[in-house]
């Protein structure tokens, strides 16, 4: 065999739990092992582990992030009542996504991954859909209440020379609810940078919605916070690299995204990005089948599956049981951190291995080798179900004749 791959800057891996740590080894010890001199700097991110080191060693994982700028992470347990007795927990430890995602500041890239045989149920969806949430604010980090009849809401800002700022809000004729939203200017402009550097990453149109006919401060200020950034820093470079910025209101984003080939990225709002990822990911056919990066303003990346633990099959496989879970997603994460440090470390060699690696995946499951949860949806005439190892090996053999 030829000599290995060599890399110049170690990935942060990222380790996790369950289906997806078995995953892991796997697509380690068949896929990337034998054909790269792999240098990481490993953090073993497992439920265990974060118990033992109470949780430090998220923070340290992200840190390494921030230091490399690549990372690719394994899916991880978020602990919930039931966690608690099953790995003896003495805490209900954050989920390591959030923690990540609140250290590196970033926005959530999700992008479905096709394959012939695999007919997302808006036929005319060719390519993919790039949905890029903000994930900080709105509704997520709201404040309520029930209000009584009779009542008079208001809204009341104190100034920092303590002088306030109040508007009316309703007053209440019969019981109702109220609610208070906010976000921070710093946050949206590192949205509209991330989106604006995905872009140009990925030589994708941005398409942004709001709904700001509506909303004429709130959502109003996404949408001119956006068009600055756009003007001031990013008008020439898509110019150049030939793609487009583009606002509409939200109405109009869904009708046209219904109506289009797919191909560029749609930048949301927390609540519209989270209803509109799982609506495209639907669409496109399966979470197993998604890219998932996590991209910072200052340029870090994190690679990781769309999906959970799949605690399902972790639990069959436990009792000796055959899986035949899709180890796609998880692969697809592994490609993105290998390409993009190719990229930043100027190793065309490793970026090579990467896209042969994804056509690898993308020509076994079109041949009609593929896991369960395809099976189920393929329309191939040929298709054959394989377990999660023996998938990952056929990978192997298409790859051989790629290399
Ligand atoms: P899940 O792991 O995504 O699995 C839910 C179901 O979806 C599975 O039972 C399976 O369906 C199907 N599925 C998901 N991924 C699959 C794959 N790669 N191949 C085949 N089928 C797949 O969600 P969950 O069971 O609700 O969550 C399990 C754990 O994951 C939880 O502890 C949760 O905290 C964690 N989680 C982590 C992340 C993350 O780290 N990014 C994200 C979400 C959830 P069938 O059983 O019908 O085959
Ligand atoms: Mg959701």
């Amino acid at each position: 065999m030829a000599d290995k791959i060599l890399m110049k800057t170690p990935l942060v891996e990222m380790d996790g739990d369950e289906m997806t740590r078995i995953i892991w080894q796997q697509v380690k010890d068949i896929l990337i092992l034998p054909y790269v001199d792999l240098k990481t700097e490993y953090y073993d991110l497992g439920l265990e582990n974060r118990e033992r080191t109470k949780d430090k060693i998220t923070l340290e994982s992200a840190e390494a992030a921030k230091k490399y700028g690549v990372a690719v992470k394994c899916a991880t347990i978020t602990p919930n009542a039931a966690r608690m007795p099953e790995y003896n927990l003495t805490q209900m430890w954050k989920s390591p996504n959030g923690t990540i995602r609140a250290a590196l500041d970033g926005t959530v890239f999700r992008a479905p991954i096709l394959v012939k045989g695999v007919t997302p149920y808006i036929p005319t969806w060719t390519k993919p859909i790039t949905i890029a949430r903000h994930a900080y604010g709105d509704v997520y980090k709201n404040t309520e209440m029930i209000v009584e009849k009779g009542s008079k809401a208001e809204l009341t800002v104190t100034k920092p020379d303590g002088t306030t700022e109040t508007s009316l809000i309703h007053e209440f004729e019969c019981d109702g609810i109220i609610q208070g939203l906010h976000n921070l200017d710093d946050s949206i402009a590192s949205f509209a940078r991330a989106c604006f550097n995905f872009g140009l990453d990925t030589k994708q149109d941005v398409w942004f919605s709001t709904k700001d006919t509506i909303s004429k401060k709130y959502d109003h200020r996404f949408k001119d916070i956006f068009a600055e950034i756009y003007e001031n820093e990013y008008k020439d470079k898509f110019e150049k690299a030939g793609i487009e910025y583009f606002y509409t209101l939200i109405d109009d984003a869904v009708a046209r995204v219904i109506r289009s080939n797919g191909g560029y990225i749609w930048a949301c709002k927390n609540y519209d990005g989270d209803v509109m990822s799982d609506m495209v990911a639907t669409a496109y056919g399966s979470l197993a089948m998604m890219t998932s990066v996590l991209v910072s303003p200052d340029g870090i990346y994190e690679y990781e599956a769309a999906h959970g633990t799949v605690q399902r099959h972790y639990y069959k496989h436990l009792k000796g049981e055959e899986t035949s879970t899709n180890s796609v997603a998880t692969l697809f994460a592994w490609t993105g951190a290998l390409r993009k440090r190719g990229e930043l470390d100027e190793l065309p060699e490793l970026m090579n291995f990467a896209d042969k690696l994804e056509k690898a995946i993308i020509s076994t499951i079109e041949s009609g080798i593929m896991t369960g949860d395809l099976y189920l949806i393929s329309t191939l005439e040929n298709k054959k179900k394989v377990n999660t190892t023996e998938f990952l090996e056929a990978v192997n053999e298409s790859l051989k004749t790629l290399l």
